[in-house]
């Protein structure tokens, strides 16, 4: 089976899931559930887009104080002072319900000035322990891939996802809690305006793009996010968790990690020489 016969059947059977189940998301079934639990922190589901379940995490995250909506709908004229602000209101954020179960918010880390922000789903249990973003098995992963093309969150990358709360048992978030926390992702980027963003996963993907196309026609490519009078390229890639997962999925992903390297080098000299002239380490 090719990479795109597995993901059209993947979705179809997500899909066909969530219509029988009326209209969500599908609990996964439980061999792919105990994978997940022995380590790995999101799992690659579909889900739709609600009218309800957005807007009523608009008027919340209204009354939280920030920006609310979509791209097309934002508040673009306020921008937290820093991101220490945006992390403070996050960590003391009720705008949806994953504030009742999370150990601790999951705000993002990294520099402060990134050239790359990588974002993903949402927090799993380990990084619901720690309050610290991809720590986790995946984390590692990710990790690796970032290093493997010269980024690291402690030099020149931001690290954060769509909802800063743990979804209980690793479910995928739900529209209306990602719509309540997408002003927060909002204000990170203006505030951080990375040069690209690495989106890994579909679900982290959909959300950014605000998109219903599957992660394997939108990985690989640039597609610009315009947030106000800002415009920076995302490329999606495949979850770190999917990697772990489906190790046949380890090359398509390092195509798209060399495809961002190359268009990274040709934005910043600095980030060219740290690579060398052949583009490799
Ligand atoms: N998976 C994610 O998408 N985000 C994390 O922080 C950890 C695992």
């Amino acid at each position: 089976m090719t990479i795109e016969d597995k993901t059209a059947l993947t979705s179809f059977l997500n899909l066909a899931g969530d219509y029988i189940k009326g209209g969500y998301k599908v609990t996964p079934p439980p061999d792919i559930q105990e994978q997940y639990q022995e380590g790995l922190s999101s799992l690659p589901l579909a889900y739709q887009i609600d009218e309800d379940d957005e807007e009523a995490g608009e008027s919340l995250s209204a009354e939280a104080g920030f920006a609310t909506g979509s791209t097309s709908g934002s508040n673009h004229s306020f921008i937290p002072s820093s991101i220490e602000d945006i992390a403070a209101a996050i960590n003391t954020c009720k705008a949806c319900g994953l504030a009742a179960t999370r150990k601790n918010a999951v705000p993002g880390e990294g520099v402060k000035n990134p050239l790359v922000m990588v974002i993903g789903e949402g927090p799993g249990a380990d990084e619901d322990s720690l309050g610290r973003p991809f720590v986790g098995k995946a984390g590692q992963l990710l990790d690796r891939m970032l290093a493997a093309i010269s980024l690291y969150r402690d030099k020149n990358c931001f690290i954060t996802n769509t909802v800063k709360c743990r979804p209980p048992e690793n479910r995928n978030p739900e529209p209306g809690e990602m719509a309540a926390c997408y002003p927060f992702l909002e204000q990170q980027i203006l505030l951080l305006k990375p040069s690209l963003i690495l989106c890994v996963g579909r679900v982290a993907a959909q959300d950014l793009l605000k998109t219903g196309t599957g992660i394997n026609a939108l990985r690989g490519k640039f597609i610009d996010l315009k947030i106000g009078e800002i415009i920076i390229p995302v490329m999606p890639t495949f979850h770190p968790s999917a990697l772990l997962w489906d190790s046949s999925l380890k090359s398509y992903a390092w195509d798209d990690l060399r495809l961002f390297r190359t268009r990274l080098a040709s934005i910043s000299e600095e980030y060219a020489s740290s690579i060398g002239k052949d583009g490799k380490n």
